[in-house]
């Protein structure tokens, strides 16, 4: 504890005394919100709220077991439908977060004598499962499908036929915002027999038509075996889930250790997940004001002279490097009324501390000027813009 507080790499967080929504309420002070996954603002939604209501008084709170033994209510085989209609997919499996539908899914597709492809900036829940599998990691350059065919002519020589491989990738990358080369990435899995498997946490609610996700985006349906993806970011609640064919699909029901072994997703969630998904399916309204709001934002921190990286998405990386000047900016941030985390080693590399700004569609112009007018005058105290 005292070296991480020696390096600035202590983490502290902050209690949030109101609603997730673009305002908080942080230490008794009204604040603007700039680093939620709330992408929709569907977190604290009217319809959502009582879609939870509603199932709590019909069914109660805790699903009292696991899927496979008295845990599956007929909500979870509703919300299980209602999602593979969205993304469009042949089956899905819903787990209890992102974290999970990663650690069930990766275990159960390979194991000892496979090989795992996988990008060097994944999700920690990805680099994990990995682990737990058992399978070699072999880890390409971030976004490098030349690097990644390079990878698999070298191992051609050392599996067999009977060794399976994946291909892990992230679809939008949760700390930089840039997007998987999906095309490229099906190609080379045609190509070497690979499976194919897309993290799609940060693309669920924000790419593609509705915010179907990225293989929406790429119009790749049915070329991507395995789609993970969260329920705790756009959808505004908690909740994990897989898409894909019906097989793989089945086969996680009978093997995935999280759906064997742990109790099934909350009664509400449930019910609320299910409610985000028709908001979803009935209008895209949320997700354009989502990027109208990104281009709005994005822009204007370009023109500022922020090093904003390659992101393509509503997530923006303030670079800043060290994480001390992170933690300053973040705290002079919030003095002026904008809520927005330094994020440092080990989330991000040693000297790529940052303040990731999350935009949402439940920012207005007016916020989202102010939180501008905020990092310019922070920026220009700590000399990171001149
Ligand atoms: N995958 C990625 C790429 C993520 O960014 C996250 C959330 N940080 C997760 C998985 C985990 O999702 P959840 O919060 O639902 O566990």
């Amino acid at each position: 504890m005292q070296n991480l507080r020696e390096k600035s790499l202590l983490i502290n967080f902050r209690e949030i005394e109101s609603p997730m929504g673009a305002n908080l309420v942080i230490d008794g002070k009204s604040v603007l919100n700039f680093c939620s996954n709330n992408y929709l603002g569907l977190a604290n939604h009217p319809k959502i709220k009582l879609a939870a209501k509603n199932a709590i008084d019909k069914f109660g709170v805790g699903p009292g077991a696991v899927r496979t033994i008295a845990g599956t209510n007929s909500l979870h085989n509703d919300l299980e439908k209602a999602l593979a209609k969205f993304k469009k997919a042949e089956d899905v499996i819903i787990f209890q977060s992102g974290f999970m539908a990663n650690l069930a899914t990766i275990p159960a597709l390979v194991g000892e004598g496979d090989i795992i492809f996988s990008d060097e900036l994944n999700h920690a829940s990805i680099i994990d499962a990995c682990r737990l599998s058992k399978a070699e990691v072999i880890r390409y350059h971030h976004l490098d499908t030349s690097d990644l065919e390079e990878k698999f002519i070298q191992t051609k020589k050392q599996s067999n036929e009977v060794t399976k491989k994946l291909i892990i990738s992230d679809g939008v990358f949760s700390m930089d915002g840039d997007i998987a080369p999906l095309p490229e990435l099906t190609k080379l899995a045609e190509e070497y027999s690979a499976l194919l498997m897309v993290d799609d946490a940060h693309g669920e609610g924000v790419l593609g038509g509705k915010g179907r996700g990225i293989t929406d985006h790429f119009n790749l349906h049915g070329k991507v075996d395995v789609e993970v993806g969260t329920m705790s970011k756009a959808f505004g609640v908690v909740g994990g889930m897989v898409a894909g064919r019906k097989l793989i699909i089945d086969w996680l029901r009978q093997k995935a250790r999280p759906f064997l072994f742990s109790s099934a997703m909350t009664i509400p969630d449930t019910a609320a997940c299910l409610e985000a998904v028709k908001i979803l399916e009935a209008s895209d309204e949320l997700v354009k004001k989502l990027w109208e709001n990104t281009y709005y934002f994005k822009n204007a921190m370009t023109r500022l002279g922020f090093d904003i990286g390659n992101s393509q998405t509503p997530i923006v990386p303030v670079m800043l490097g060290e994480a001390k000047l992170a933690k300053e900016f973040s705290k002079l941030l919030f003095d002026s009324g904008i809520f927005a985390t330094a994020i440092t080693y080990p989330t991000v590399p040693l000297e790529k501390a940052r303040i990731r700004v999350m935009i949402s569609a439940s920012h207005t112009k007016d916020n989202l000027d102010k939180a501008l007018k905020s990092f310019k005058r922070v920026g220009f105290l700590l000399n990171v813009i001149t």
